[in-house]
């Protein structure tokens, strides 16, 4: 592997007070101080004990204040006064002796040539984990309508297939807004008996979740709001973990600050912030590296 570099960034931040509109606002659930390692660099990145974690980064950029909802303007003057803050997309790949598990799968861009330039061809994926069905991370299993990874199992948490399955969710929407629906079933469609739908384990802050492994020491972990089956996935060996814990952020400083504030793309707002509230409290606890698919590189 070449330039490889590690990255650990320390960050301390406080979570502050803020108003929130859910019934459980985060003052409820506050905790002083957080501190988050956080591994990032465009392509290598981290070994886990037998696992090489590659990130397959397709954009560096910055994103607009718009997407967050009710922010405070005291927030924004402190972490966003040019109305813009760093962000990514990103998918990641996983190798051990015998499996090449790719998190998620971008937008489905650039992602490939970043595979490419690791020696992995698309058919040498043998897992893919999907984190939660929206089109930055589920471009890339199907290019063209045909599906692109022949001999990849595609795993993806019970709630989120039920959801993305559901004629009744879908109908709640109108028409012009449906097209992941749409996208989501045309995927399950045609990679059909290689969809395994899998039951994920629950949170627990003790560091002692309800792990059903899959596979090979990754565990999936139910962190529901962004999407109602978002989740996240634990790779632990040993003593050594690291937490890809997906979209549980999109505005990355603002928000380990102020994980009360959601997005416009949290499908379920309230559920969402609560889930990060516990998620930073378990990182923090466990003492446990954290990425995620729009975490800056910085
Ligand atoms: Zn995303």
């Amino acid at each position: 592997m070449k330039n490889i570099l590690l990255i650990t960034l320390l960050i301390f931040t406080s979570l502050s007070c803020n108003q929130n509109k859910g019934k459980n606002s985060a003052n409820d659930n506050a905790i002083n101080s957080t501190s988050i390692k956080l591994y990032a660099q465009k392509n290598i990145f981290s070994t886990i004990g037998k696992f090489k974690i590659f990130s397959l980064t397709e954009r560096e950029g910055v994103g607009n204040v718009n997407i967050l909802i009710d922010p405070p303007a005291d927030v924004l003057q402190k972490f966003a006064p040019d109305s813009t803050f760093a962000n990514s997309v990103r998918a990641f790949l996983i190798k051990t002796d015998k499996e090449i598990y790719l998190v998620d799968t971008g937008f489905g861009r650039n992602v490939f040539s970043l595979m490419d330039s690791l020696g992995v061809t698309p058919d040498m994926v043998t897992s893919v984990l999907i984190t939660h069905m929206h089109g930055d991370h589920i471009g890339g299993l199907l290019i063209d309508g045909k599906p692109t990874f022949p001999n990849a199992k595609i795993v993806v948490s019970a709630k989120e297939f039920e959801y993305w399955t559901s004629k009744t969710e879908m109908t709640k929407l109108p028409e012009n807004r449906r097209g992941n629906f749409t996208v989501a079933q045309k995927i399950f469609d045609l990679y059909g008996h290689r969809v395994h739908v899998q039951q994920p384990a629950v949170l627990a802050l003790d560091g002692n979740n309800s792990y059903q492994e899959f596979p090979d020491g990754i565990q999936m972990i139910a962190a529901y709001g962004h999407t109602p089956g978002h989740v996240m996935y634990l790779v632990k060996d040993g003593a050594q973990q690291l937490l890809i814990w997906g979209d549980l952020m999109h505005a990355y400083e603002i928000q380990t600050a102020h994980p009360e504030i959601s997005v416009k793309y949290d499908i379920d707002p309230i559920m969402a912030s609560q889930t990060r509230i516990q998620v930073l409290k378990y990182v923090k606890a466990q003492n446990i590296p954290a990425i995620g698919m729009h975490m800056p590189s910085k």
